[in-house]
C-alpha cells in the first residue's frame, strides 16, 4: 500500500497516510471556505486507522464549530493540516499537504454554497449524498 508523507506549513508538523483514501473530492461549503481563506477545498478521507501525526502532534490546535467536526491547524504557522470527522472515525487531510499523494477527485459536495463555478464534469452534490446524511440532490453544470 501506498504510504504518503506531508507536513504543515512550517514542517512542525507531519502526517503519514497509508492506502487510498476512502472519499475526495471538493467542498464549496462556507465553513470550509472561512476556515481556509479559499473559494473552495479539496478533500480527502482516511480512516483513523490508515493517518497519523508523526511528528509534531502536540503542536496541533483544535477548533470545533459544528459536531462531530473537529479542525485542526499548527500553533506556529497556523496552517490547516486536518479535519476529524465523525467523532475520529474519518480524518481530513487536505490533499494539498501530500505532495506525493494522486489527487482524484469524484465529486463536488455542498455545490449549492458555491462561491465559484467549476465546469469539470464531476457529480455535483447540492448538500452531501445519501450516504453522508445529505439530500443526494444533484446540480447540473
Ligand atoms: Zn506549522
Ligand atoms: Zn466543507
Amino acid at each position: 500500500m501506498i504510504t504518503c508523507k506531508g507536513a504543515c506549513f512550517c514542517g512542525t508538523v507531519e502526517v503519514e497516510t497509508t492506502g487510498e483514501p476512502v472519499v475526495q473530492g471538493f467542498c464549496h461549503c462556507a465553513d470550509c471556505r472561512a476556515w481556509s481563506a479559499t473559494p473552495v477545498t479539496a478533500f480527502a478521507l482516511w480512516p483513523a486507522a490508515m493517518m497519523k501525526a508523526t511528528r509534531g502532534e502536540a503542536d496541533l490546535a483544535s477548533f470545533s464549530r459544528t459536531e462531530g467536526t473537529v479542525r485542526r491547524h499548527c500553533v506556529h504557522c497556523g496552517g490547516a493540516v486536518m479535519t476529524v470527522n465523525d467523532g475520529g472515525a474519518l480524518i481530513d487531510v487536505y490533499p494539498p499537504l501530500l505532495p506525493g499523494f494522486a489527487f482524484r477527485p469524484r465529486s463536488h459536495v455542498h455545490y449549492g454554497q458555491r462561491m465559484v463555478d467549476m465546469k469539470d464534469g464531476l457529480p455535483k452534490y447540492r448538500d452531501l449524498p445519501a450516504r453522508a446524511g445529505g439530500s443526494d440532490e444533484m446540480i447540473a453544470e
